[in-house]
């Protein structure tokens, strides 16, 4: 199997190329049909896996970069994943130069953040803590968004961010696709599964 097979935009098949991504990986090849279909997923996948290239590349072909509008919010445990995946992100849009990514955590000055945020963005990456401030504080709304990534679900609900996410989301209305990656299944990963999935393909790599 090749990237090309997917009928990705050409601008992410470039950038793919370019960043030396040649095959796509097993997590990719189970992941990526569901992704690019619009539906939700149920993944266990272990950091390392190439999860991030599935999720990322599922925002940058389904959001519309001419809209200024934020489109896609992708959770993370930690700072460190976060920014992992903020710079993942940014290089597969680097031929999509309208496409914004925002990083968005704790432990950040609110300033800048603040800044960015009446600015505009498509994608915001961030941690639950840090952006449920912003929601609070209507900085974020979801009234346009599309996609939602909840990466390393487990780790999340070890370090107590199911209230923070369930706030998050409180004022979504209106379907919105649901990318849930988790590296271990426990009774209440599972349950946090249930609650934000719709008919979920699942997937274990
Ligand atoms: P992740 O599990 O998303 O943290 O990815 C782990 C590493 O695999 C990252 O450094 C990616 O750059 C790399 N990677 C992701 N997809 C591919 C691929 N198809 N081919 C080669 N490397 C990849």
């Amino acid at each position: 199997e090749l990237f090309s097979d997917y009928n990705l935009r050409p601008e992410l098949i470039s950038a793919i190329a370019r960043a030396g991504y040649t095959a796509p990986r097993p997590v990719q090849q189970a992941s990526m049909p569901a992704i690019l279909a619009g539906r939700d997923v149920l993944a266990q996948a272990q950091t390392g896996s190439g999860k991030t290239l599935a999720f990322a590349v599922g925002c940058l072909q389904q959001l519309n970069f001419n809209k200024n509008a934020m489109q896609a919010i992708v959770l993370c445990p930690t700072r460190e994943l976060a920014e992992q995946v903020a710079e993942q992100c940014r290089v597969l849009a680097k031929d999509m130069p309208n496409a914004k990514v925002l990083t968005l955590c704790g432990g950040q000055p609110m300033g800048p953040q603040i800044n960015s945020l009446r600015h505009g963005c498509h994608i915001i990456v961030g941690t639950p803590g840090r952006v449920v401030d912003h929601v609070q504080k209507k900085r974020i709304t979801l009234k346009h968004l599309k996609v939602r990534v909840f990466d390393e679900a487990d780790r999340m609900l070890d370090m107590g961010f199911t209230d923070d996410l369930a706030v998050i989301f409180a004022g979504l209305r209106g379907p919105v696709q649901t990318l849930f990656f988790s590296a271990t299944f426990t009774e209440a990963t599972t349950a946090l599964a249930q609650a934000y999935l719709r008919d979920p393909e699942s997937i274990k790599v």
